[in-house]
């Protein structure tokens, strides 16, 4: 009879640990992506490492480029200090996946809007507007979109330009690669007449280059924002990043960003 009472003692002190170290832990969890952040001391972001001025690694091996300020202030409003962001590479075509699986907290990487990106991300307001180009060899006799009928037109797979060049060159034959680079090279290796996506982009390979020119029309608007997850506990972070930004705007200073990166 006293080893019942006693098992059942046991197990009513089993019952209110269990219950205790649940509501414990439920406490110490962030509610929300803020509260995480503020918690751990820093901020991850995705950020592309070949996009020219946007983001990029320098000659010292150090990454540069005004969505690398934008994460750099972000960071410095929230936590009070700009290097305390952890950057995490992106390409166009993993950068969502990238997101959604929560590998970082928001995307900072040339991302246009789009009415197919916003069934999957909650984009903020813009903070640039881009356009979509064209880049050829300064030799080439490709003035414009006519002239790629049964031209090889180079793409960066999962980007804007890749799926619009569809749409604006029908008989061009498209070639995809996986970043900037891979699709500059390719430009450069003659694998293609042209190579089409944002013009600032383009600008960031064609300044340091003398033999590639970009063609003066634009043929979309690009405007770029900041990506966070869908998710209820993303909400305050992009509320307070559209502060952010909006403080930026009136002040001046995403002005000054784009003179500093946009100078050529
Ligand atoms: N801004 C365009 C896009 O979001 C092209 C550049 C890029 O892919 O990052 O697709």
């Amino acid at each position: 009879m006293k080893s019942i009472f006693t098992k059942f003692l046991y197990a009513i002190c089993a019952l209110l640990i269990c219950v205790s170290i649940t509501a414990c832990t439920n406490e110490s969890r962030p509610k929300s992506l803020m509260e995480k952040i503020l918690k751990e001391d820093k901020i991850t972001v995705g950020v592309k490492f070949d996009a020219r001025p946007f983001g990029f690694v320098d000659e010292n091996g150090e990454l540069q480029g005004f969505d690398i300020d934008l994460a750099k202030k972000i960071a410095k409003n929230i936590l009070g200090d700009e290097n305390k962001v952890e950057f995490v590479e992106v390409t166009p075509s993993n950068r969502i996946i990238t997101l959604t699986s929560g590998k970082v907290d928001m995307i900072i990487a040339t991302m246009s809007i789009t009415p197919q990106r916003a069934n999957v991300v909650s984009f903020s307001t813009p903070y640039y507007i881009a356009g979509q180009a064209l880049m050829t060899p300064k030799n080439s006799s490709v003035q414009g979109l006519t002239d790629l009928k049964d031209k090889k037109i180079i793409v960066v797979l999962g980007s804007t330009g890749e799926k619009s060049i569809k749409h604006f060159a029908p008989n061009a034959i498209i070639q995809g690669f996986r970043t900037n680079t891979e699709a500059y090279n390719a430009l450069k290796n003659g694998q293609g007449d042209a190579m089409t996506t944002d013009d600032t982009i383009l600008a960031g390979f064609a300044i340091g280059d003398p033999n590639m020119k970009i063609l003066p029309k634009r043929y979309t608007q690009e405007p770029y924002a900041i990506a966070f997850r869908q998710d209820e506990e993303s909400v305050s972070l992009k509320t307070n990043v559209n502060h952010i930004l909006e403080h930026m705007r009136n002040s001046g200073e995403l002005t000054r960003l784009k003179n500093k990166w946009m100078n050529f």
